[in-house]
């Protein structure tokens, strides 16, 4: 009879491997996991991109799989797709604005003519600078010709902007893409006036009239200066940013200095090395002191849609100034890297703490090592998932962490083959510094272990810990399990009597989720989203 009731007890508990009931679809890893709606794809690849492709999925194959789900969702309810377009990108909710703007120029492409128009008519919201403005160029002519709509659209984009804007915008970023602004303005049928026409007018054929924009004056003047002191007064008198100083003065403190004082947020950030080396940025100078005052400033980090991988780029760059040798050396300011820290937390939305019981379950599985967040060399699903953990530690005081490991090397030799797979505690802790928390993250790759999605609950159920909601950061490519993860949740509920929910924090932008859809009690978010802990902390709270 024992073959009879081993197929029994599958049937009546299949496992990861087997699909649980008709609403489950394969998955990339051999197992079986719920389906995201087109819509949360959607989030993902808005959220996540494809750039860098999966473990299991080229870049390619990923971007296609996305751009798929955007045509369905363009066709199925084009004004709620752009509508989610704009609001995601326009909150600066996701680390690349890319996407975004490919979904937009397709929505405005192959929409029907509500969702055309209504997705030219967002074109600013979405292309928010000159090199948005190409980027998305560049997408919609793979996508349609030009047409009375498009190049309204593209008028609009300067003439809604005041003229000292679009003077901004056009000595800022000149080109990008194979796209100018001058190829912009020399379109047919676009017709500038009054100030406009003399910013096109220098933008196409260089000359420069009467009472064109002071933007464009200044820059003018200081591109043909060769003397530092005189460049720094240009730049003070004008209001003029980095990319109209000449190349060969941007090696000059007093160049930096000048334009430090009235320097936007990501320009700050992301010009941290440069300011560094030129020695304007060194321990107890003026200049550190301001910087680090304004990277402490939650509001104007929030106010500025930095986002928190932007700021993680920059800190990675500017402490490897620290120590190393040769002529682009500089000394890194503790207090500058301490505000950089707080800052990575400051640029998600506000968290109001729900003082719940959270497992923060981390998958490092071998599949979450490869491919790279938002396109970012290095940081993998993995690491990502232990920076989006520290943000849910930092606001909460009762959590548990720990990560999918395999205890013991399998009988083929492999790791994942027939190892024993289980949790195993990650000392996660808000004195840490994110640095140190990714260095330590890194370090867990050597005991990745297979991929079960029910390890955390079980985990739990075994420890009798009290858990309110269970965080999984995974790609969801659940397969190694004896039971599906949506009965592990379940089991716990019944067994210690708390209504524990679930989230899903996906960490690729694939189409499979853990949770059930129908459950009330799971959710799915998106990683890396500056939405997500805010929405993980409501959730929790109910
Ligand atoms: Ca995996």
């Amino acid at each position: 009879m024992s073959y009879l009731s081993k197929a029994a007890a599958e049937v009546a508990s299949p496992p990861q491997s087997k699909p649980l009931n008709e609403r489950q679809v394969p998955n990339s890893a051999g197992g079986y996991s719920f389906a995201v709606d087109d819509w949360k794809r959607l989030d993902r690849f808005l959220i996540l991109g494809s750039e860098g492709g999966s473990y299991y999925a080229s870049e390619h194959k990923l971007t296609v799989e996305n751009i798929e789900a955007v045509k369905r969702c363009v066709a199925a309810d084009g004004l709620r797709a752009v509508a989610r377009i704009v609001e995601i990108s326009d909150a600066g909710r996701a680390p690349k604005n890319d996407p975004a703007l490919l979904a937009l120029a397709y929505a405005a492409a192959k929409g029907d003519d509500k969702t055309r128009s209504a997705a030219l008519l967002a074109l600013p919201d979405v292309a928010r600078i000159g090199t948005h403005l190409f980027h998305f160029v560049a997408f919609v002519r793979q996508f349609r010709g030009w047409g009375r709509g498009l190049r309204r659209a593209i008028e609009n984009w300067y003439t809604m902007k005041s003229p000292e804007q679009v003077a901004d915008q056009v000595t800022k970023y000149q080109q990008r893409d194979g796209w100018s602004h001058r190829d912009l303005m020399r379109l047919r049928h676009i017709a500038f006036a009054g100030p406009y026409q003399s910013i096109a007018k220098w933008v196409v054929k260089g000359e420069l009239t009467e009472g064109i924009a002071k933007r464009i004056e200044g820059h003018v003047k200081l591109q043909a200066t060769k003397n530092a002191k005189e460049a720094a007064s240009l730049i003070r008198e004008y209001g003029l940013v980095r990319e109209s100083v000449p190349t060969e003065l941007l090696t000059e403190a007093a160049v930096w200095e000048a334009l430090l004082e009235k320097m936007p947020m990501t320009a700050m950030i992301r010009n941290l090395g440069n300011m560094s080396k030129v020695g304007l940025l060194k321990p107890m100078s003026n200049a550190s002191r301001n910087v680090s005052l304004r990277l402490d400033d939650k509001e104007a980090i929030r106010k500025a849609r930095v986002h928190p991988i932007q700021i993680l780029i920059a800190a990675k760059t500017y402490e490897a100034g620290h120590g190393l040798r040769g002529s682009g050396e500089w000394t890194t300011v503790p207090q500058i890297v301490d505000a950089l820290d707080g800052a990575f937390y400051s640029a998600f939305q506000n968290i109001e703490p729900s003082g719940k019981r959270f497992y923060l379950g981390l998958d490092i599985s071998g599949s979450m090592w490869g491919g790279a967040v938002a396109g970012i060399p290095g940081f993998t699903p993995a690491i990502g998932a232990g920076a989006m953990a520290m943000v849910t530690v930092k606001s909460e005081k009762n959590y548990y962490a720990a990560g999918f490991t395999c205890t013991q090397t399998g009988r083929y030799g492999g790791r994942f083959d027939d190892g024993i797979n289980a949790m195993t505690p990650i000392a996660l802790s808000s004195k840490q510094r994110l640095d140190d928390v990714l260095r330590d993250m890194r370090a867990l790759q050597a005991r990745m272990g297979g991929t079960d999605c029910a390890l955390p609950m079980l985990d739990a159920l075994e420890k009798k810990l009290a858990v309110d909601t269970f965080i999984v950061y995974t790609d969801n490519e659940t397969w190694a399990g004896k039971i599906h993860p949506t009965q592990a949740v379940e089991m716990y509920r019944q067994k210690m009597s708390i209504p524990a929910k679930l989230v899903v924090c996906g960490m690729v932008s694939n189409s499979f989720t853990i949770a059930d859809p129908n459950d009330a009690g799971m959710l799915d978010v998106v990683g890396f989203d500056t939405a997500t802990p805010a929405i993980i902390a409501d959730f929790a709270k109910d």
